[in-house]
């Protein structure tokens, strides 16, 4: 878990290449739904380009089906979701069902001047739609208005592991690796 820009993104990517495991990450779920046209993309579209979250009952059942999966079966790491408190209800049950319990949580963080020059350099490279000034600014809101209390959840719950995103990419991954154990 972390703000956009922190890099959550990338070090899914190297974790899921340590462990061995599959990252799954909603906001390239929806990307890939959008550049497709599916239904799926066509409902989200409007949600992403706002800089909004699209829709829990979209995004739970999306995240639904990846879990249940083959590939997932050996564990997973969740990028960009839960996001609010309702999908920690939706994958506290869905976990239930599975019979697979999250181990932990790793938030990154960073300051908002970091994550801000991160995501416009971003915007050049990638040109995501919902990288425009506008978008960024809600996304940030967004995420420090619905996200970043779900923290204490899992604090509260002993899972959670914090971890500063700021520096080069190695030395985070090395951290978090170290961390998780
Ligand atoms: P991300 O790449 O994780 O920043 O996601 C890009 C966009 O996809 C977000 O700004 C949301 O519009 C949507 N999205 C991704 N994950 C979620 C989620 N867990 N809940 C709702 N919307 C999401």
């Amino acid at each position: 878990m972390g703000p956009q820009g922190v890099g959550k993104g990338t070090q899914a990517a190297l974790l899921s290449t340590h462990y061995g495991i599959p990252a799954i990450s909603t906001g390239d779920i929806f990307r890939y739904n959008l550049k497709n046209h599916t239904p799926l993309g066509v409902k989200a579209q409007a949600y992403i380009d706002r800089g909004e979250l699209v829709p829990d009952e979209l995004t739970n059942s999306i995240v639904r089906d990846r879990l249940a999966k083959d590939d997932a079966a050996g564990g997973w790491i969740l990028d960009g979701y839960p996001r609010n408190a309702s999908q920690v209800d939706a994958l506290d049950s869905m976990l239930k069902g599975l019979g697979t319990p999250l181990d932990k949580v790793v938030a990154l963080h960073a300051d908002r001047d970091v994550l801000l020059a991160r995501m416009s350099r971003r915007a050049k490279v990638e040109g995501r739609s919902d990288d425009t000034p506008d978008a960024i600014a809600r996304r940030l809101d967004t995420y420090e208005r619905e996200t970043a209390p779900l923290l204490d959840v899992y604090r509260d719950r002993g899972q959670l592991v914090s971890v500063d995103g700021s520096g080069d990419v190695d030395s985070i991954s090395k951290t978090i690796i170290g961390l998780l154990g």
